[in-house]
């Protein structure tokens, strides 16, 4: 259906006055946007595609009876946490109403080491309220501070925390998830581990998360440490690699960035000094003094240094450059960048690690930092995270932030990756199975549509192919 078809949205809210609306259109335009714009592809490609109404239920009896509505009308409902997405995966790309999902934002129980709560809520404060009785998430992005429960189920990967978890499809990461369907009679449904991972990161195509359960970590104090290193990102992801695979250091993040990627930083200039890599560190207070001598085996010095709750509570949280904010970091300094999704292989992360960082991150010359048309700085920089990879190896993934010169080239540095045996999620796709699942809807999730979204109402047009044939 072309994105100016109007659905019948004034019967809709004609239907249901009470709810809380929104028409104005520039309203609409902002509320329809995510963070799609670090790519200049989706950019271009989703440039004027917005919602025709949007809406935010208060409870769920409000959004059962949007649901019920809609189904009856044929609109298609597109799910908005905090809109931190990075592929426009909250921008409805065929209109209709666009369901601010902040009003669900109660928690439903928290029984020892389990929370469950509504989709809506933020992560800051889901994780501000399982500390009060000693327990922390075990992984969220570093979007945190205003990402939604809802929206790291259903559009994210992981980030903080999974040096030690894992993504947060790791099973047992997710226990559960009560999930509406899209008919005009809205059932409830509770879906338990694998059934309940059939939703995940489908980007709310195949079912609106009501709840997730999740399982916490015992809460700790977690100290922020930069470590610089003077002109050897060799030496940096060598510290990086040992400090995240360290059974002694408890952690929550390790993120190794190339100079000059931390220079992006602003305001940042006495904890990055020019020439020097960084590794951000995120570790147990108890940990901290042995953290140190490993740095310093590695020559590496601590330049700062914060408690991170108090860090987060004063906007300076090392955390907060970290994952994907490198890449926003990146682009207020240097709007001709983009970036890459990419993880290595266990066991031989560091060295293709290393392989690409020398094919694409050394510029012209052939020298660290070395000059290219582009004033100086190489063609792609590396920003690499520690993870433990679904099955427990330890790895790294990699948001390189490439200069963007068209297609093609970009085009050209994936190939340049994958022909050295690194996966490359390509972060410049606008459907679901291009990215992450590699080409196809899992069987999992098509299923889990079938039986939730029957009516295929669900952020219509971000699969690409439904529904399947045969
Ligand atoms: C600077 C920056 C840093 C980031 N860092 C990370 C990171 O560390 N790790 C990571 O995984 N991601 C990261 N992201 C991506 C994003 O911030 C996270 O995935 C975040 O959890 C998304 O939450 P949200 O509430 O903003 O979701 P939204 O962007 O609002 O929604 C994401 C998707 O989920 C769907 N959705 C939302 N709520 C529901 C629901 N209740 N039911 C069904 N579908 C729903 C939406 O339709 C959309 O498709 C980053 C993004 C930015 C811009």
């Amino acid at each position: 259906m072309p994105a100016a078809m109007r659905h019948d949205v004034d019967s809709l809210r004609a239907a249901l006055p009470a709810l809380d609306w929104t028409t104005d259109p520039q309203r609409l335009a902002l509320l329809s946007r995510d963070f799609a714009w670090f790519s200049p592809i989706l950019k271009a490609e989703l440039e004027g595609k917005a919602a025709d109404i949007a809406v935010r239920p208060r409870d769920e009896a409000e959004l059962k009876q949007l649901v019920g509505e809609c189904a009856r009308r044929a609109i298609p409902l597109t799910l908005r946490g905090a809109a931190t997405g990075n592929y426009g995966q909250c921008t409805p790309v065929q209109g209709g109403v666009l369901v601010d999902m902040g009003g669900l934002d109660r928690i439903v129980w928290q029984r020892g080491g389990v929370v469950r709560a509504q989709a809506g809520i933020r992560l800051a404060e889901l994780e501000r309220r399982v500390r009060e009785p000693g327990y922390e998430l075990r992984c969220m992005p570093s979007t945190f501070r205003v990402a939604t429960l809802g929206g790291l189920f259903a559009g994210g990967f992981g980030g903080v925390g999974s040096i030690t978890y894992g993504p947060i499809a790791s099973p047992g990461n997710v226990l559960g998830v009560g999930a509406l369907s899209v008919e005009a009679g809205p059932q409830v449904l509770e879906l338990r581990g694998a059934e309940a991972l059939a939703l995940h990161h489908t980007w709310g195509t195949t079912g609106i998360v009501l709840e997730v359960e999740l399982a916490l970590a015992p809460a700790q104090t977690w100290i922020e440490l930069v470590v610089v290193f003077d002109g050897s990102f060799d030496a940096a992801l060598d510290f990086g690699d040992a400090l995240a695979a360290a059974p002694g250091l408890p952690k929550r993040n390790v993120a190794a960035l190339a100079w000059p990627v931390p220079g992006f930083i602003a305001k940042w200039e006495r904890a990055f000094p020019p020439g020097h890599d960084a590794v951000l560190a995120v570790v147990a207070e108890a940990a901290e003094p042995a953290v140190r001598e490993l740095a310093a085996r590695f020559g590496g010095r601590v330049t700062h240094r914060a408690e991170s709750a108090e860090a987060q509570r004063r906007n300076q949280t090392i955390l907060e450059m970290c994952w994907n904010h490198s890449t926003l970091h990146a682009l207020k300094a240097d709007a001709g960048r983009t970036y890459l999704q990419c993880s290595f292989t266990a066991g031989r992360h560091l060295e293709q690690v290393r392989a690409v960082h020398g094919l694409f991150g050394r510029g012209g010359s052939g020298e660290r930092g070395g000059s290219d048309e582009s004033g100086g700085q190489a063609e792609v920089l590396m920003h690499v995270e520690f993870i433990r990879s679904l099955d427990g190896a330890l790895i790294c993934t990699a948001l390189p932030l490439v200069r963007y010169t068209g297609e093609l080239r970009l085009q050209e540095i994936i190939d340049g990756y994958r022909a050295l045996g690194v996966r490359v999620n390509n972060p410049h796709h606008k459907h679901v199975e291009d990215g992450r699942f590699g080409g196809t809807l899992p069987p999992g999730a098509a299923s889990a549509k079938r039986r939730l979204d029957p009516l295929g109402l669900l952020n219509p047009g971000k699969l690409r192919v439904w529904p399947i044939p045969g």
